[in-house]
Parts: C-alpha cells; structure tokens; sequence
C-alpha cells in the first residue's frame, strides 16, 4: 500500500508550487533531515519551500548545519494555509504540537512516517514500519521524482540514517547500501557522526555524572533515572536525549527510562528496550507512542506517579 502512496507522493510535490514541510515538536536528525532533504531538492527544483517545527524555537546546534539555504523558519511565519504540506517522521498529529493545525488548512497533506503505531492521517500515506528511519522514505520520493542527490541533501539524509539506526547498528541491507549511496553522494560519516552522536560540551559531564548518580536499577531490569527542570534548561536537548543510550547500555537492563522534567508535575519520557521488550505498546498504553525499542510519551503526575504508571505499562 506505501507504494501507492509513494508514487502519489512524487507527483503532488514534482507539481508543487509552495511546500512547506513540518519536523515533529524537538526535532532530531530523521525528522528534520527528512523535511530538509525533501525541502533542499524541491527549492532547487524552483518551488516556494519552508520547513518548520513547533517547539523549541531554534534548531538544535548539532542539526543547524543541515540547513545550508536557511529553509528553517519560526512558527509564527509559517503560511497559514500552505499548497502542499508534508509531515516528517511524526507518529500522529499531535506530534506536531500547535502546527497540527495546517492539516485543516492545507491544500493537501503527505504523511512520511515509519513509527508502527502511527494511525495514519493526511490525504496522501508514505507509511512504512519496516524503514529503519523516514530518510529512507524520503530518499524513496526523491528517487521517484528523479531529483538529483547532490552533497547537501545526501547530508540530510545521512543524518537521520546514522542517528535511527544509532550508527547502523540495526539497519538492514537497504539501509547499508542506501548509506554507500550517499557516501558516494560526498557525505563524510566521521564528520556528520562526530557532531550528531559523538560531541558535547565538556560542561555536560558533570550533568551527566549527576544524571548517571542517581540512575536506579530496579529488580524487574528497568532502569531508570529523572533530570530535573534546572538541568533540562542548563543543557543542550542533544546531552539530555543521550542519557537514555548510556541507561540502555546496562548490562541488566531490560528497559532503560529517562524522566526529562518539562514542568512541576509534567515528565516527558524516553522509552528504549534491549531486545525482548516491547516499549511501544507500553509507551501508547501511557498516551504516547514509538517503535518496538525506542519509545516515549508525555504524562502529568509526580516522578514517583510516572515511574508507578512505568511499572504497570511494562508488566
Ligand atoms: P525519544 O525518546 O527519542 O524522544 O522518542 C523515541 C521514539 O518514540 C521516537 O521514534 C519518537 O517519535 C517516539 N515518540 C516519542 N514521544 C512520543 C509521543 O508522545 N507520541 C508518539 N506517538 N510517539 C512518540
Ligand atoms: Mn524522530
Ligand atoms: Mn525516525
């Protein structure tokens, strides 16, 4: 069925006169990478383009190079009813936090997403659970619409690549030869990976070292620990979201949980398996949603309440 949707895809946006393509709230590497791949080759095609997300209000440091014709603008500026908007690796609408509200005004949606618990929405479906990453996807469309794959969009697409698959290490065939593509393209995996993966300020180590300190390893093998709002706002959205991929690496740990305070009595949580446990349905049991290993979701209640709510989505 992707298929259809896939060809359909290429045909509305090669016809295109404005796009303006959407990353999910917190944008990482396939989200944003996938709106700007898509982005970069159309506005070289001649189309009116923008990308756009609703929270935070800058892009991510680490992901800001990825934008090389300043595609990127704020919320605020977006068109309120764009020809063709496209959504990149949101799992459901309300992903996109307030931008939700283009879906009533577009001319027409396309929906690129790989996450298997995506509903499916918008008029036109790229929805494929088995890619490793929406780059994938992405790469797929600008194949069928013959665009060119020049360095700068072959970045973007390596992005999201190296970053879903953290580092290939669950990217199957495809993936590896689509990643030899881009290379080929004029990507540099060392450079790209150092700073979407391997790079934080050296401030960050006592952050971590405190995150680390108070991580718990409980009988069942979840482990998890909380950063609290002062530390969610001294550091960079790249050091809080890698302390859930130090958690996982515990040798018994079944499940690793990480608690980013967003509020007094508000949590947004990482989810990530090991292997036999499947995170996404407890990660829709508590409202959110995901993939198989790598969850999360978004909940009110005090750190013990969300930690309690944790516990019996998982049993
Ligand atoms: P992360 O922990 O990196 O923020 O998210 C892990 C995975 O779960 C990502 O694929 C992300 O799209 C998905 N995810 C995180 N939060 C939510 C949520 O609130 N709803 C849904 N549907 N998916 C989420
Ligand atoms: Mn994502
Ligand atoms: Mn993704």
């Amino acid at each position: 069925a992707w298929q259809r949707g896939m060809d359909d895809a290429a045909e509305v946006l090669a016809g295109a006169g404005q796009i303006t393509l959407l990353a999910h709230v917190d944008p990482d590497a396939d989200a944003l990478g996938s709106a700007l791949a898509l982005g970069i080759a159309l506005r070289r095609r001649g189309a009116d383009v923008e990308v756009a997300f609703a929270s935070p209000e800058r892009v991510p440091e680490s992901l800001a190079p990825l934008d090389v014709l300043g595609l990127v603008v704020a919320p605020a500026a977006v068109s309120a009813a764009p020809e063709v908007l496209v959504c990149c690796d949101a799992a459901e609408p309300a992903r996109l936090g307030s931008l939700a509200r283009l879906l009533d005004t577009a001319g027409c949606t396309v929906m690129l997403d790989h996450h298997g618990t995506n509903p499916g929405f918008g008029e036109i479906q790229v929805l494929d659970p088995t890619a490793e990453a929406t780059v994938v996807l992405a790469h797929r469309v600008l194949v069928a619409m013959d665009a060119p794959l020049d360095v700068d969009v072959a970045r973007c697409l390596y992005a999201g690549l190296v970053t879903d698959t953290r580092g290939f290490r669950t990217a199957g065939p495809d993936a590896h030869r689509l990643a030899a593509v881009l290379v080929e393209a004029g990507v540099q995996p060392a450079v790209l990976a150092r700073t979407l993966m391997d790079e934080h300020p050296f401030a960050w180590f006592s952050g971590l070292s405190a995150a680390l300190g108070r991580a718990v390893l409980e009988p069942t093998g979840l482990v998890h620990t909380t950063i609290p709002l002062d530390d969610v706002r001294r550091y960079r959205p790249e050091e809080i979201d890698s302390v859930v991929d130090v958690l996982r690496s515990a040798q018994e740990a079944e499940v690793a949980a990480v608690l980013k305070q967003a509020g007094p009595a508000r949590f947004v949580v990482s989810l990530r398996s090991t292997g036999a446990v499947d995170v996404s349905a407890a990660a829709t049991a508590l409202g959110g949603g995901g993939h198989r290993a790598a969850a999360g979701f978004t909940r009110e209640g005090t750190e013990q309440e969300v930690l309690a709510a944790i516990r019996a989505a998982l049993v």
